[in-house]
Formats: C-alpha cells, sequence, structure tokens
C-alpha cells in the first residue's frame, strides 16, 4: 500500500487542520498557506491521487465537492464570488496527492492563474 497523503492524515486526525465542514464523504479545512483571505481545501474521504484516476463511479462524489464547496462559500460571505480549483497533475503545480478542490475567495482574483 503506498504510503499515507497528508490529507489522509487529516481525515485520519493524525495531523491538526481547521476543519470547516465534515460529512460521510467529504472533508473540508483551511488551506496552511492561503492565497486569498478565504482559502479552503475541499476533499473526499476516498484517496483518489489524480483526475485521471477518478472512474466513473466517482460522478456523483466529484459533484458533491462542489455542492459543498458552494455551501462554504455561502458560509464564509463569498457573495461577491470565488473560484474553484483542482490543481491536477505536475505542470498544474499539484503537490499533494489526494485530489483536493481549492476554494479561494474574499479579494478579487486575477485571470488567468500564474
Ligand atoms: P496543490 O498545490 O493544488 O496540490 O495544493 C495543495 C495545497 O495544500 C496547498 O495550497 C498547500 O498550502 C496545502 N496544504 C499542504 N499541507 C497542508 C496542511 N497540513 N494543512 C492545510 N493545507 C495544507
Amino acid at each position: 500500500m503506498s504510503e499515507k497523503t497528508i490529507f489522509a492524515k487529516i481525515i485520519d486526525r493524525e495531523i491538526p487542520a481547521t476543519i470547516v465542514y465534515e460529512d460521510d464523504r467529504a472533508l473540508a479545512f483551511r488551506d496552511i498557506n492561503p492565497g486569498a483571505p478565504t482559502h479552503i481545501l475541499v476533499i473526499p474521504k476516498k484517496p483518489i491521487d489524480m483526475i485521471e484516476n477518478l472512474d466513473e463511479s466517482d460522478e456523483a462524489l466529484v459533484g458533491h465537492l462542489v455542492v459543498v464547496a458552494k455551501k462554504i462559500a455561502k458560509d464564509e460571505g463569498l457573495t461577491n464570488g470565488y473560484r474553484l480549483v483542482f490543481n491536477n497533475g505536475a505542470e498544474a503545480g499539484q503537490s499533494v496527492f489526494h485530489i483536493h478542490l481549492h476554494l479561494l475567495g474574499g479579494r478579487q482574483l486575477a485571470w488567468p492563474p500564474g
């Protein structure tokens, strides 16, 4: 079995995080190095390393992450917009190989990102 990622350790409460949402399928916590006033990571509890390793049975799970992000954005008061991002693979800068949806907001965000 491959080694546990840092996010799997957060799910299992082996390392601390500021958790803002949890249910049976998903967990959300504040990014340790925030890129915006609100920067939250929404992750599935199922350990999926990259988008290309999703299968059709994961469709509802990935949709659920977006719905969770929408609820958190409302709770965070992000009424003027926010960004949802999956960084996937080396050229996108993925650094943790447990898929995660970034929720960024609370300031004007530039496009395209760097
Ligand atoms: P990515 O570059 O898309 O793989 O994003 C990984 C994100 O995880 C980065 O924004 C990191 O700041 C964040 N991160 C790494 N370790 C932790 C941690 N222990 N708690 C919260 N966020 C973390």
